[in-house]
């Protein structure tokens, strides 16, 4: 086997798809030739590289990486929770401010609600000027 045959088949031997006679020549070849011994060495870096490039590329998940993905979910799950209790003590304090008003409105209205006033002055009137009730 020459050197041109050799280099053709180096990939094809490296990834194990020749014939058992085809792979025997070639070992033999690579052993006795320099120039196609460091090919064949230069195929198997490469062959490596693209092996750890490829493990480089689709990495399984460390604890840590999972643990930090869990911690940014937690902290946003909080944060809408903070959000919705903020808005849930905006509707309470709302609604005790409306609440509020209603009452001290209505109150206030009983107070100074001029029929109630004048009615009362009214019976007010009528007891005075009832002479039954006047003393003499
Ligand atoms: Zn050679």
């Amino acid at each position: 086997m020459d050197c041109n045959a050799c280099e053709k088949l180096i990939k094809a031997w490296l990834d194990g798809e020749l014939t058992p006679p085809q792979k025997e020549q070639v070992g033999r070849h690579i052993a006795s030739c320099d120039a196609c011994g460091s090919t064949a060495a230069d195929y198997q870096e490469i062959a490596k590289a693209v092996r750890a490039f490829g493990k480089e590329r689709a990495p399984l998940p460390s604890v840590s990486v999972l643990e930090a993905k869990a911690k940014a979910m937690a902290r946003e799950e909080w944060i809408m929770v903070r959000s919705l209790q903020r808005v849930a003590a905006l509707a309470a304090a709302v609604f005790l401010v409306a609440l509020g008003t209603l009452f001290w409105s209505s109150s206030t209205h009983r107070q100074i609600d001029p029929t109630q006033v004048a009615s009362r002055e009214g019976v007010i009137d009528i007891l005075f000027s009832n002479s039954d009730w006047e003393e003499d």
